[in-house]
């Protein structure tokens, strides 16, 4: 018996959602008198055996060039494989884009209990009593996992890692992989930009600031400390930005440590994506606007006065 860590990687590197999930599984193994043991699927040019840090024994690493580009279905079948191998009971992964991908089709393999969206550890004391966001995050909701084997889907930045000392045992896994279905022809990268799902800092725009050609002050800001940039929905509709970029229930749902919201009112659609956000900052003329009410901070006054001070304030702080 074990939990089951999936490592979600991006280009041979572990996401840092990845080292919360870790981290997490590691807690519920401990609590449940269990072994946490991962799975990593694909190439990685990271030294696996420091998941040991998070409280992992034991890394599976299904290494196969067929497994070098993500692709749900395929994985979905390793991971099961592996699941059955180790006798795991528990399977936790991120409730990222790539975990959301993955989970639904585990679950239907492993004839599991999902719960997507998990924000804290599970109850054990009676039953498997697991806590998650309903309703884009505006109301929990407590789901008792009856069958077997249960599958967690951890909200990025519900549960901090936590690093001490330790080594994994890393071991090769022979998985049985089927012809695939789809092939990976190309990637594309954005170049130059931070990406937003991964993003620690995030500066974002809204209608409030006119036009696209309005944007130099937001990326410059993004600049000066290492964030990545974002929009509401009204901007990317309106093509002043790419739409990559928006955010909200539509959107990207992302959950950094810092969100600087400049221009947006924050309809309810928009804050489904951000309210994760560790630190809110809002900068908006209006000071009824509803986005003060989730901010953290808020600057009532005109973007195109205010930017100029906090870049200025900010190249200073910099020297
Ligand atoms: P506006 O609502 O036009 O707000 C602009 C804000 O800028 C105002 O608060 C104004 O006071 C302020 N402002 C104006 N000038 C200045 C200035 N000079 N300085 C400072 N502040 C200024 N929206 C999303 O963002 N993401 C989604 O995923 C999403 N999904 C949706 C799904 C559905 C089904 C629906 C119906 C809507 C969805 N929307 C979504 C749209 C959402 O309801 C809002 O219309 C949108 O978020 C508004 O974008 P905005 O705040 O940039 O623009």
């Amino acid at each position: 018996m074990s939990v089951l860590i999936y490592i979600d990687q991006a280009e041979g590197q572990i996401k840092k959602s990845s080292f919360e999930a870790a981290s997490y599984g590691a807690r519920l193994a401990e609590q449940t008198s269990t072994q946490a043991e991962a799975v990593v699927v694909g190439n990685s040019s990271a030294d696996l055996s420091m998941l040991g840090k998070y409280g992992i024994k034991k890394v599976h690493h299904v290494n196969n060039e067929m497994l070098n580009h993500f692709d749900a279905q395929t994985y979905t079948r390793v991971i099961g494989q592996v699941t059955e191998a180790c006798q795991a009971t528990v399977v936790v992964l991120s409730n990222n884009v790539n975990g959301k991908a993955i989970a639904p089709g585990l679950s239907a393999r492993l004839k599991a209990g999902l719960v997507a969206g998990a924000v804290s550890l599970p109850d054990t004391s009676n039953g498997f009593v697991v806590k998650k966001g309903v309703f884009s995050g505006k109301a929990f909701a407590n789901v008792n996992v009856l069958s077997p084997i249960k599958i967690i889907g951890l909200t990025p930045n519900a549960f901090s890692p936590v690093a001490g000392e330790g080594t994994a045992e890393v071991v090769a896994f022979n998985a049985s992989i089927d012809a695939p279905r789809v092939k990976h022809l190309a990637t594309n990268k954005v170049q130059g930009q931070i990406p937003l799902s991964e993003a620690e800092l995030v500066i974002s725009g809204g209608r409030g600031l006119k036009g696209s050609e309005n944007w130099g002050m937001i990326e410059e800001l993004a600049g000066l400390i290492g964030a990545a940039t974002a929009c509401s929905r009204a901007v990317a509709d309106a093509h002043w930005r790419p739409h990559h970029e928006h955010v909200g229930q539509t959107g990207g749902s992302i959950a950094p440590n810092l969100y600087f919201a400049v221009g947006i009112s924050g309809a309810i659609q928009h804050l489904a994506g951000v309210n994760r956000s560790k630190v809110i900052v809002v900068i908006n003329k209006d000071p009824e606007a509803p986005f003060f009410k989730a901010a953290d901070y808020g600057i009532v006054g005109d973007a195109f006065e205010v930017m100029p001070k906090v870049i200025d304030a900010v190249k200073k702080l910099k020297g």
